[in-house]
């Protein structure tokens, strides 16, 4: 087996391949939360999540913890015992919130379609005039699947009906379009690891004032005290606006990688970074069907651009997964449930380029023919590359 090396590639759906600063940011000296430096720093992250979110008029809040925190915020501060909530479910993290909700005491009526498919606008609307939820939840891009749900049109329905929507992001926000404020999203959320382009270990989210006001309105404090947005509302205001407060000890590394990371993501501008995802993806897609594999999203326009979900050819398995790894790729195998073991995954986000394209590309192309599956791993890096270049 080859030696692993650290010039390996990650091309997993998170944790991604990170830029050097981003690592320097990581490695600095920790200093105090009330320092100075990471004040500053803790304030241009919030500002920087606003605005690659599109989220003007929205509070943001940077938070220690996973993206599941992120879920967990989302779902604790807004669903009270009895409340009703639609969810859009497209695969495993679709579940994974319907799951929350419940343990909330929340009541979940589920829109579902085959995996790989997304349940139809219609099927969406009457569920949401049959139940009148309080709270809409759509999955951006559920990882499990690959598959990219329309928010801008759900989110309008969600609106249309009264619901405070909820937009899982973790794998969308900074490489798929979301528009926070323009299409009525209520509640964003995400973590640091993915298109964010920073490593694990931050929630994100970004909360309408109509959010804000509905968790005002609650008949009962939040459980968790450490998942309350009444507790971190004063501290990312201060942050903000220049001065520290504690509630609890913010993850100051991690913070600054993350301001680090939103710095390049800004200085790329949002434009240009979804059309680079856009064409990266559509480059992997050229690839792989060269290659002579199937996406598992149901049509084109379902594919995210931060992930591709590709099945299996006939004679090849799971193993494939470990031959890549030994050709110094690292891709991710099936998530979902019904068919993990059919499908593999790679990752395509954050500073994601051409070599990486090439590179897993070939690697890909190479184990699947030594696992015996006839193709051309050449012609498909040619296939690919023809498509980052049209
Ligand atoms: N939602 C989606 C769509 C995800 O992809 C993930 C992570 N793969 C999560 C939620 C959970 O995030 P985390 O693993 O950071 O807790």
């Amino acid at each position: 087996m080859t030696p692993m090396t650290e010039r390996d590639l990650l091309m997993i759906p998170g944790p991604i391949e990170l830029e050097p600063a981003v690592l320097r940011a990581l490695a600095q000296k920790t200093t105090s939360h009330v320092d100075a430096r990471f004040i500053a720093a803790f304030g241009r992250a919030l500002a920087g999540l606003r605005q690659v979110a599109h989220a003007d008029g929205a509070q943001p809040f940077i938070i220690a913890g996973s993206g599941t925190l992120a879920m967990e915020m989302a779902v604790q501060n807004l669903v009270e015992p009895g409340d009703a909530a639609v969810v859009v479910n497209t695969g495993y993290f679709s579940d994974r919130i319907a799951a929350m909700v419940e343990r909330a005491g929340g009541v979940v009526t589920h829109v579902t379609a085959a995996p790989g498919d997304a349940p139809s606008e219609a099927e969406v609307e009457a569920a949401l005039v049959k139940v009148k939820p309080k709270v809409l939840t759509i999955t951006h891009v559920d990882t499990s699947t690959g598959v990219l749900a329309p928010v801008a049109r759900l989110a309008a329905l969600g609106k249309k009906h009264g619901a405070l929507v909820v937009v899982d992001g973790v794998c969308s926000l900074g490489a798929e379009e979301l528009r926070v404020t323009e299409w009525g999203v209520d509640v964003a959320f995400s973590g640091s690891q993915k298109a964010l382009g920073a490593p694990p270990g931050l929630a994100v989210l970004t909360v309408s004032p109509a959010a804000l006001a509905a968790h005002a309105a609650r008949k009962r404090p939040v459980a968790s005290m450490y998942a309350d947005f009444h507790e971190w509302l004063p501290i990312m205001k201060a942050y903000e606006s220049g001065a520290p407060s504690y509630f609890a000890t913010p993850a100051v590394n991690l913070v600054a990688a993350l301001d680090a990371s939103l710095a390049i993501l800004l200085a790329e501008g949002m434009t240009a970074r979804l059309a680079r995802h856009r064409r990266v993806a559509g480059a992997f897609r050229a690839g792989f069907t060269a290659l002579g594999l199937t996406p598992l999203p149901a049509r084109p326009e379902l594919a995210a651009h931060t992930l591709s979900a590709i099945r299996y050819p006939a004679g090849v398995d799971a193993a494939l997964v470990g031959r890549v790894r030994e050709l110094g790729v690292t891709v991710a195998g099936g998530l979902h449930p019904a068919l993990k073991a059919q499908y593999f995954r790679v990752g395509h986000m954050g500073s994601v380029g051409p070599a990486d394209v090439v590179a897993t590309v070939a690697a890909i192309g190479r184990a699947l023919a030594a696992a015996g599956h006839k193709c051309d791993p050449g012609g498909a890096v040619a296939e690919a590359t023809r498509a980052l270049d049209a």
